[in-house]
């Protein structure tokens, strides 16, 4: 049987389970904008998501997400259940999404990177510069002490402003996305860095792909409608990194917001979504109740409340979004 949207054997076997015992979803967005190029399919427009939190808040039962893990907790979930989330802490979350959120009384957690508050967020600076910029491709040269990086260079490339121009240069973000993934922060600081000399493309502070600054940050959570999360101080892929380091993000993102707000923080969303065993018992360790990956399942009553599972949302209309739904949920 073909399901659309379960493609593999796990995930049918996900879905069936699901199908089977129930459970409530756990909604997963970054931000609420149109911009231009979304090349990580990670935008929402804002249209599309009032028509979503209008059908979550009339044909669902919005729960906040802390509330949903005390249920968990106590072994029972009432059916229909489902909690919105938010990764980064985008100020769009404040201007666009927080209004929506406001008018259909939909509760929501934001999981905030407090490194990037009021900044821009590298894989968003790194595209536009590599995108805006006249430098020839060829004339970026990237090094790191030690020659700890692999990194093959064009020997040309296309004239600015070419056709071909464009393309090479997505190709190349998607390339450079790829290896400052895989770098700590002191690396990908120093590689961002030469790509912005490299760029000659200028600081663009009125960018809304940037980070919630402090008041931002106290307004968004105005209300109680909106609770925070913690992601970590500066978005590192944490497998990568040694536990030591693992803990140092871990902690410093939390004392970060727990500063900011003068209250315990107790969620937290692995950056890019991946949990080790070592990352989830610092998470555990340093007192947050529960953590979410980017993994595709319900939670139910035994879900590991360390490794929860989230169903990322794409910018579609509300009959789109409720097709999604219904495939796991009776709704
Ligand atoms: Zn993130």
């Amino acid at each position: 049987m073909r399901i659309p949207g379960v493609k593999t054997a796990k995930a049918f076997s996900r879905w069936w389970q699901a199908r089977l015992l129930g459970g409530a979803l756990i909604l997963g967005y970054h931000r609420i904008a149109s911009p231009v190029r979304d090349e990580y399919e990670v935008c929402v427009g804002s249209e599309h998501f009032a028509e979503q939190m209008e059908l979550v808040s009339r044909r669902a039962r919005p729960i906040r997400l802390s509330q949903l893990v005390q249920e968990l907790k106590a072994g029972s979930v009432p059916p229909r259940s489902i909690a919105v989330t938010f990764d980064d802490g985008y100020a769009d979350n404040l201007y666009q999404a927080k209004p929506i959120l406001e008018k259909y009384g939909v509760p929501a957690t934001v999981f905030i990177c407090t490194g990037y508050a009021g900044r821009e967020f590298w894989w968003d600076e790194l595209e536009r510069l590599i995108m805006s910029s006249r430098s020839g491709l060829h004339a970026l040269r990237l090094q790191l002490r030690e020659n700890r990086l692999k990194w093959e260079q064009p020997e040309v490339s296309p004239v600015a402003g070419s056709p071909e121009d464009g393309p090479a240069r997505t190709q190349h973000y998607h390339a450079l996305y790829r290896l400052l993934l895989s770098l700590d922060v002191e690396d990908q600081n120093h590689i961002m860095d030469i790509i912005r000399i490299w760029s000659g493309v200028s600081s663009d502070e009125t960018s809304t792909s940037r980070g919630m600054n402090h008041q931002e940050l106290r307004q968004l959570v105005e209300g109680g409608l909106i609770e925070f999360g913690s992601h970590t101080r500066n978005h590192p892929m944490l497998p990568q990194l040694s536990v030591e380091r693992q803990r140092q993000e871990i902690l410093s993102g939390k004392k970060d917001l727990e500063e900011l707000v003068g209250k315990p923080v107790t969620g937290f969303a692995y950056p890019n979504g991946r949990a080790t065993e070592a990352g989830k018992r610092i998470v555990r360790e340093a007192g947050f109740i529960f953590a979410c990956t980017s993994l595709h399942d319900m939670v139910r009553p035994g879900s590991d409340l360390y490794a929860l599972t989230r169903f990322w949302q794409k910018d579609l209309e509300g009959d789109k979004f409720m097709q999604g739904l219904r495939l796991w949920m009776k709704i």
